[in-house]
């Protein structure tokens, strides 16, 4: 079966990086959503809180269940149904009409839209989000906001900034008002923690650097990270190609010579997916992948055993015309995870 190998020792490093940049361990919360970004939410989540992280932030109550002993906090992000609850949950106030669906006594971090546009109250309707949640009850543990240019060198990401100094004067006059203790402010993930200059927030929400990926690193110079995937994948059979032969589906490639292939366990269905055929992909040593992309194989020019893929996705993604984040998330949950 195709696996997915871990390496402890990148994570770690960009964990440090990412501490020392935030100032403390304690002010970094590890985004483990979707499956930890592919990587695998308990397996991330156990060797986080082996450096030492207390925090993290997943999609579900679901998932912060699954890793609910491993963190003192964790901020749920996109949940709509309290089926359960605990006292280390912080759940995610997407808008004001959810305020009725909330249990007493929860924890509540609210969500300010400062200029994504994509979920969150906004500014003039913090006031009636305070006064409805203290009504229930309601502990509001924190106020963040998210940003949508953070990677891009536009003035966008300042912008921003500027709306939730706004937003965090605004809460500190409606809790000295309402007696009410000073939230958690948050707004930074990790392109955004790596653009602030002396961070002074409570604490930042990172996710693609503590896999080793940061978007448009080059424009910013951010420091190098690295990559604690790779994915690899085993032979199931060899066979010699002759010349004029092709191979695969519709048989897209053709050998110019006699030449030896073989196959291997790992396939779109795994999320490997099919390759964009105008452009070559070769994985780290250097093999092609020839012709189409199976469900459940593909076919490379070497007899190795045992094959590494890919052990950084930037190059795949850049064949795909994407974002390292989907590459990743993309690769099926149930490939085995292996830490070295
Ligand atoms: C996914 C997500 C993050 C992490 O973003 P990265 O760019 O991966 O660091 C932070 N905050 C929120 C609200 C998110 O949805």
């Amino acid at each position: 079966m195709a696996k997915i190998l871990l390496n402890k020792n990148n994570l770690f490093y960009n964990l440090d990086v990412i501490s020392k940049k935030a100032a403390s361990k304690q002010k970094v919360a590890v985004v483990l959503k979707d499956n930890a970004y592919g990587h695998g939410l308990v397996e991330i989540g156990t060797l986080a809180k082996e450096f030492g992280i207390k925090k993290a932030v997943v999609r579900t109550i679901d998932d912060a269940i699954k890793i609910e002993k491993l963190f003192d906090y964790i901020l749920i992000l996109a949940e709509k149904s309290f089926h359960t609850y605990s006292h280390n949950f912080h759940i995610a106030l997407n808008s004001l009409e959810d305020i009725d669906k909330l249990p007493q006594n929860s924890n509540i971090h609210i969500k300010v839209d400062t200029g994504m546009h994509r979920n969150g109250i906004s500014i003039d309707e913090l006031e009636k989000a305070f006064l409805g949640l203290s009504k229930k009850n309601i502990n509001i543990t924190g106020v963040f906001t998210h940003h949508k240019a953070a990677d891009e060198l536009t003035a966008d990401f300042f912008w921003q900034k500027e709306n939730f100094s706004l937003v965090k004067n605004s809460v500190k006059n409606i809790c000295e008002k309402l007696l009410l203790p000073i939230p958690a402010f948050h707004s930074c993930n990790s392109a955004a923690l790596f653009r602030t200059e002396n961070f002074d927030e409570d604490f930042t929400r990172v996710g693609t650097a503590i896999y080793g990926y940061l978007d448009n690193a080059g424009v910013f110079e951010f420091p190098k990270l690295k990559p604690v995937m790779s994915l690899w994948a085993s032979k199931l059979s060899t066979r010699i190609l002759k010349k004029g032969q092709s191979i695969g589906y519709a048989g897209t490639f053709t050998a110019r010579e006699d030449m030896r292939v073989s196959t291997y366990d790992v396939g779109y269905g795994d999320g490997f997916l099919r390759l964009n055929e105008r452009k070559l992909y070769t994985t780290p040593k250097g093999y092609k992948v020839l012709g189409r992309v199976s469900m459940d194989n593909l076919s490379l020019d070497t007899d190795d055993e045992e094959v590494c893929i890919f052990d950084d996705v930037r190059k795949l993604a850049k064949v795909h015309d994407t974002i390292t984040y989907e590459i990743t998330t993309t690769l099926n949950p149930n490939i085995e995870k292996e830490i070295i």
